[in-house]
């Protein structure tokens, strides 16, 4: 099944788990930036709340608040017992730490599953393993390829799949070309988070039952969002860019808000 079509379909199964439920889940949104990244993200993250019956409210602050207001922020709404996650969108600005605004955020509300000591699965990861399983796709023993090792997709990614008994090979910037063809040419999985056009192409051998997850995103010449891969590689199953895993990452957000009101 298509990306779009699985995340239509969660997401109607979600509208009616929280229509049979007491309280409406509620997510808030804290932004402290003017990046437009983040204003179609956020956009993205509201639309999809509403969609499902959730009522998602956007608090913005000026990129000039400090770090201590920030915290304070972040405080009151841990604080409030009718908000049940809690998201500070990235990028801040230079001068607050991430690492201490994650840190604050309750783990029980870490929707994005960024807190170490938090229940959540972060979305992307999270997202991905869903609908492979939703696919059919049997992790046990699978030579699972990940390449890209950020804290925020590759190393998640190849821990979940490392828990979902694969063989996880995770590549990088310092992995030879050649290290690089022999890994992809006897991979059951590869997921690519690197950020690069086209890295991965039709000059790679590929088992032919491979899937292909790619989480890249970036911007080409001609105006449009392209993903890490070349699209139309000879595999069984590759995620589009646009409408594979940023859609996927929304929903496992979705989901994660629902898990935190259950709790
Ligand atoms: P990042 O922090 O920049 O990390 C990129 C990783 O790619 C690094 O580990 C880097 O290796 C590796 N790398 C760079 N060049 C490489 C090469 N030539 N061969 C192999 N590996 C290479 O990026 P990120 O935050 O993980 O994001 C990766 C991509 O995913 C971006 O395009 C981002 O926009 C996208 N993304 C999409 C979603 C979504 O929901 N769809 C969510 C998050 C991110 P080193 O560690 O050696 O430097």
């Amino acid at each position: 099944m298509e990306v779009k079509e699985y995340v239509k379909l969660r997401k109607e199964e979600l509208r009616q788990e929280v229509l049979a439920m007491p309280h409406t889940p509620k997510l808030i949104i804290i932004q402290a930036n003017d990046n437009p990244a983040s204003d179609a993200y956020i956009r993205g993250k509201l639309k999809d709340s509403a969609e499902i019956g959730f009522v998602g409210v956007l608090d913005k602050r000026d990129p000039s608040i400090s770090e201590e207001e920030l915290l304070k922020v972040v405080k009151q709404y841990n604080e409030d017992p009718s908000v049940d996650g809690l998201i500070v969108q990235l990028p801040l600005p230079k001068h607050i730490s991430e690492e201490a605004i994650k840190m604050a955020i309750d783990p029980k509300k870490d929707v994005d599953g960024f807190h170490p000591l938090g229940d959540f699965i972060p979305c992307t990861p999270k997202g991905i393993v869903n609908y492979l399983s939703h696919e059919g796709f049997e992790f046990t023993g699978k030579n699972a390829v990940v390449v890209g090792r950020s804290n925020i997709v590759g190393k998640p990614m190849a821990k979940l799949l490392l828990a979902k008994n694969c063989n996880v090979t995770q590549l990088h910037s310092k992995t030879s070309r050649e290290d690089m063809e022999f890994y992809i040419a006897h991979a059951d999985l590869i997921v690519v988070a690197v950020g690069r056009l086209a890295l991965i192409d039709k000059s790679f051998k590929y088992k032919p039952d491979a899937y292909v997850v790619d989480v890249g995103m970036n911007r080409g010449d001609d105006g449009k969002l392209h993903g890490d891969c070349e699209p139309g590689l000879p595999v069984a199953l590759q995620t589009p860019v646009p409408g594979g895993v940023g859609l996927l990452t929304r929903l496992a957000l979705m989901e994660n808000l629902l898990e935190a009101t259950k709790k």
